[in-house]
C-alpha cells in the first residue's frame, strides 16, 4: 500500500490537476432531509441547512472529500467507500464506528481543522 501511494504520489501531473483550482469549483445544495450536516457529491456539496454552507471546517471536510474522488474517478470513491463502510460494520457491529473508520473518513476528520490541508496535501494520502 505505502509503495503503491510512493509511486503516485510521483507522478507530478497529478499533482498539477489538483493544483487547477477550476475542479475544485462546486455547487452548494440544500436539502433538509439529509441525514448527515453535508455531503460532497463531485460537483456537488450538499448541506443540511443553509447555515452550514458559512461553516469553513465542513466545508473543508467536504472539499477533501472532492480530492479523493477526483483520484478515484468519483465512481470508484463510491464504490471503495462502501465496502469499506461494510467491511467495517461487519468488523465492529457498529455504524459510527464503521464509519469513521472509514479510510476517506479518517483523513477527512483528521485534517480538516488545518485549513491549508487543501494545499499541503499529498495525492492518495487516504491509502
Ligand atoms: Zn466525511
Amino acid at each position: 500500500m505505502i509503495a503503491i501511494r510512493a509511486a503516485l504520489q510521483r507522478i507530478s501531473m497529478t499533482r498539477k490537476i489538483y493544483s487547477r483550482t477550476f475542479l475544485m469549483r462546486y455547487w452548494k445544495v440544500t436539502f433538509k432531509r439529509l441525514p448527515a450536516y453535508a455531503m460532497a457529491i463531485y460537483p456537488f456539496i450538499i448541506f443540511k441547512s443553509k447555515d452550514l454552507k458559512n461553516n469553513k471546517r465542513l466545508v473543508n471536510h467536504e472539499k477533501i472529500h472532492f480530492l479523493q474522488q477526483l483520484e478515484l474517478l468519483v465512481i470508484f470513491f463510491y464504490i471503495l467507500y462502501l465496502l469499506h463502510y461494510i467491511y467495517n460494520l461487519l468488523k465492529y457491529k457498529n455504524h459510527s464506528k464503521a464509519y469513521l473508520n472509514i479510510c476517506f473518513e479518517r483523513e477527512a476528520f483528521a485534517n480538516d481543522g488545518n485549513l491549508n490541508y487543501l494545499k499541503e496535501r499529498k495525492p492518495y494520502s487516504w491509502m
